[in-house]
Order: structure tokens, then C-alpha cells, then sequence
């Protein structure tokens, strides 16, 4: 079973829920759970664990070189690239590695097969274990724009798993196309927001993505539930979306999570909890 955390803005404790999921599986399950922190523009759930790292390797886009030996400036593949990563100005072709999303379009449609791949380098896919969890992150290197190929090569690592385990994706917040990415091959996703006008409003384009048009089966959790008001309630109760838990205000966990200790290792009355969502979610994944 594949979990991914997400929510339409940044704060919400969605990394938070992630690890205590992820650690609350490790006490339940006989086989390690697979936490995966698909948020690779600041993957930082490998902070709260005490992780081993055993693997690493290099990871990015597949961009195109030209062969100037067969090229004969046709301008073919300048003219394909709808990102305009690819220019032909005079007797001179132009790559724009940043712009490029590696689709290979351009060597497809080029007549002189002048076009082969090479290896631009974004980020780097990195694994280990915290020994009850086994954890892997994927790490967008400083200056890089693309977020999604370096997603897209931690979960093609990793994914699937063996029937019957169970894996956490950490998304990144938000709702655009690494989000779509990171959550694409779920089975179910948890959408953590708070009651808030600006939960409200950021878990609407959340659902919109994850159920209206991924259709993938959600549900939210409430976090810092005793602030704000009951309009996200009220939301989730009209939209048919299971609330699996409300997390209350509780600045215990803040000054927990301040010093880089686990949720569930500071406070472990909240174990229950998280075993409870688990079981919701399992629940709701087999109907
Ligand atoms: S399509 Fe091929 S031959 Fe034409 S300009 Fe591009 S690389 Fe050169
Ligand atoms: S691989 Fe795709 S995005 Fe990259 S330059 Fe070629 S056509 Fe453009």
C-alpha cells in the first residue's frame, strides 16, 4: 500500500504526519516500512530519524546533444521544443540544459539522427534505514529549477515495493506538477491542512488535483485542531472526504519537533493515533 502525505500549502505538518506514519507502521509491521521524501526542494523528514545512509547516486535529465558532424542546421528541432530549450540561430545549435524536460522530442523528429542523450545532472537519489524504517530521499541540487525528474527517478527506484508493504511518499506542499508527480502512483492520499481560512482555501486545490482530476481516494487530517473555525469540517463533511484525525493544538509538539525529536518518540500517547489512521486508510484502500 502506497500513502502519500501532501497539502495544498507549506507548514501545515504534513512531514510531521509522514514520519509518525512511517514510525507508527515500523512498531505494527513485521516487515520495515518504506518512508520516501519526494519533497526535493527541502527533503527534511530524513531529520527527524537517525538515518544510515548505505546508497547514493547521481540523477537528472536526459538532454539532447548534437552531432555538428551530421547536423545541417534544418532547424527541426528547434521548432518541436514547446519549452524552446533547443535553438538553431545561423550554423550554430543552442541547448538550454535548465529549460530542458529531457522529452526527447527533438531527437525523434531530427532527419540527420544528429541528436543523441546525455546525462545533465540535478540532484541525487540517496537510501538507508533508521533501523525499524528503511528511508530514501530524493535532494535537488542548488540552482536546479526541475524538481520532477529527480522525484520521478526516486520513485521509479523504489517503486513498487512487494505486495503488502507499506510506503509513505512525503510530497512537496503545494499543487503543482512535483506534487502531481510525488503522488501519482498512490493508492491513497492523506491531505493534511489546518482549520483555517487559508487551509480551507489551499485544501481545495488540493482536492481538486488529488480527487477531481488524479482520482485518487483521500482523506484529510485537521492539524492544530482548536484554532481558527469548523469551515474545513464543514467542507469535508459536503465533499464526502473522511477526516482521519484531528491533531490538537498542542505546543508540545512544536517544542518537540523544534529540537528534531519524532512526534511520536517525544509524545508516544499519539501512537495511537497514527495506528488508527493507518488502520482508516488500510480500510479505505480494501473497500
Ligand atoms: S533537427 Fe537535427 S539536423 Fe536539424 S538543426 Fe536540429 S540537430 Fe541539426
Ligand atoms: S529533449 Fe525535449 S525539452 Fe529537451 S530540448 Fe529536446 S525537445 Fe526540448
Amino acid at each position: 500500500m502506497v500513502i502519500a502525505v501532501a497539502s495544498g500549502k507549506g507548514g501545515t505538518g504534513k512531514t510531521t504526519v509522514a514520519v509518525s506514519l512511517a514510525i507508527a507502521a515500523g512498531t505494527e509491521c513485521s516487515e520495515k516500512p518504506l518512508l520516501l521524501d519526494c519533497d526535493v526542494e527541502e527533503p527534511n523528514s530524513g531529520l527527524f530519524l537517525d538515518i544510515d545512509y548505505t546508497s547514493g547516486r547521481d540523477t537528472g535529465v536526459q538532454v539532447p546533444e548534437v552531432d555538428f558532424e551530421k547536423c545541417t542546421y534544418c532547424g527541426r528541432c528547434s521548432e518541436v521544443c514547446v519549452w524552446h530549450a533547443i535553438a538553431v540561430a545561423g550554423k550554430k545549435v543552442l541547448v538550454f540544459r535548465d529549460l530542458c524536460h529531457g522529452c526527447g522530442s527533438c531527437g525523434l523528429v531530427c532527419p540527420e539522427g544528429a541528436i543523441s542523450d546525455t546525462v545533465h545532472v540535478t540532484g541525487r537519489i540517496e537510501g538507508g534505514t533508521d533501523g525499524s524504517v528503511n528511508f530514501a530521499r530524493g535532494v535537488l541540487n542548488v540552482g536546479q529549477a526541475m524538481a520532477v525528474p529527480v522525484i520521478s527517478s526516486l520513485l521509479n527506484e523504489y517503486l513498487p515495493q512487494p505486495e503488502g508493504s507499506t510506503v509513505i511518499i512525503d510530497s512537496s506542499p503545494g499543487t503543482s506538477c512535483p506534487v502531481v508527480e510525488a503522488v501519482g502512483r498512490s493508492d491513497y492520499v492523506i491531505l493534511v491542512t489546518e482549520p483555517t481560512p487559508f487551509g480551507l482555501h489551499d485544501l481545495k486545490a488540493a482536492v481538486d488535483v488529488v480527487v477531481d482530476q488524479l482520482h485518487i481516494p483521500a482523506g484529510v487530517i485537521i492539524n492544530r485542531d482548536g484554532i481558527g473555525n469548523k469551515d474545513v469540517e464543514m467542507y469535508c463533511h459536503a465533499e464526502n472526504l473522511p477526516i482521519l484525525a484531528k491533531i490538537p493544538m498542542d505546543r508540545r509538539i512544536a517544542e518537540m519537533l523544534s529540537e528534531g525529536i519524532p512526534l511520536l518518540t517525544g509524545l508516544p500517547e499519539y501512537r495511537e493515533l497514527f495506528l488508527d489512521i493507518l488502520s482508516a486508510v488500510r480500510e479505505e484502500v480494501e473497500q
